[in-house]
């Protein structure tokens, strides 16, 4: 079993390093938030007085922070960044969805001190995280990959390895963005149907059995009550907020232009989310993208 050094207790880091807890592991924590630690004790985490204090004898360090600015900061650029301060043989996970211009500069930062930096963003969300079922997408090379997929296994169930450094960040990009043109044009195509005197679940049904099926209808319907358990039939509470889609979608947006790959759609659901959340439903279930057409 490994000593594991975790940054980063907040929605989805907490839950993650429950897990790792969880696995056997040794797991000494951290957080900006006092409280935050005090949770992770309670479930058999070791409290660390700083990140360098987290991090300073782990085998691995785990860091699960909001944007690129946040990660730069803590390896690179900080007071006592974590870069002078981990063991030279640990390996460092970073699961925190970032640009990928920033995953690619930390980690040629490492290599050229001699160290081991992989990105592994997650999809799944808290549900996933809570329950030890996240889908990591891993930047990094094959001996990097195969040394982190046995710690990740410990908080997902599919660990891709995408392709070298940045890779995972990419494909969490590609894949959210997909996601947010599913959501919005499945939206779409409800509210339609819905004004024009259709049933959202007999239409819903219609479409699973129908060539617009998709992974929004199976799993995550946006028409309020159509599917039990999901955000939309909880008042968009829970779930994946739309602040956070929006900030995937600017990320996705910044890949299109560095790498000229044209993404029309993306700019549209971005455009789409940017009007919702301007309306103040940031912190709504991404699913409520509904109800802008709705109104
Ligand atoms: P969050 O805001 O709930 O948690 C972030 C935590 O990082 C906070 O507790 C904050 O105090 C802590 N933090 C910030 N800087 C720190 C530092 N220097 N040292 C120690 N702690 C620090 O965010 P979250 O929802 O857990 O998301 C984390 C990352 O995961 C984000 O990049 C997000 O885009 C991604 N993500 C989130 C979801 C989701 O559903 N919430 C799903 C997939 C991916």
């Amino acid at each position: 079993m490994a000593v594991i050094g975790f940054i980063g207790l907040g929605n989805m880091g907490g839950p993650m390093a429950i897990n790792v807890v969880k696995a056997g592991h040794t797991v000494k924590v951290f957080d900006l938030f006092a409280d935050a630690i005090k949770q992770l004790v309670s479930q058999g985490g070791l409290a660390a007085k700083s990140a360098a204090d987290a991090a300073s004898d782990a085998d691995v360090v785990i860091s699960m922070l909001p944007s690129g600015k946040h990660v730069e900061d803590l390896y690179v650029s900080a007071e006592k960044p974590l870069f002078e301060v981990v063991k030279k043989e640990a390996l460092i996970i970073d699961s925190s969805t970032i640009d990928a211009a920033t995953a690619k500069r930390v980690c040629a930062i490492a290599d050229n001190r001699g160290l081991n930096f992989v990105d592994a963003p997650v999809s799944g969300g808290v549900a996933g995280a809570v329950a030890g079922t996240l889908a990591f997408m891993v930047g990094a090379t094959d001996a990097q990959f195969i040394q982190a997929k046995s710690i990740l296994q410990s908080m997902g169930q599919n660990i891709f390895h995408a392709g070298p450094s940045g890779a995972g960040q990419i494909a969490k990009c590609c894949n959210n963005m997909l996601l947010s043109v599913l959501m919005a044009g499945t939206a779409e195509a409800l509210n339609m149907g819905v004004k024009n005197g259709l049933d959202p679940a007999v239409l819903s049904q219609i479409m699973l059995q129908s060539s617009g099926n998709n992974w929004v209808l199976q799993k995550y319907n946006p028409y309020p009550h159509v599917m039990e358990g999901v955000p939309s039939s909880n008042d968009y509470q829970g779930g994946f907020q739309v602040d956070l889609m929006y900030k995937d979608l600017g990320l996705a947006m910044d890949i299109s232009h560095q790498s000229g790959s044209p993404a029309p759609m993306g700019a549209q659901a971005k455009s789409l989310y940017a009007m919702h959340k301007s309306k103040g439903n940031g912190p709504l279930d991404f699913s409520s993208i509904m109800r802008l057409y709705q109104d």
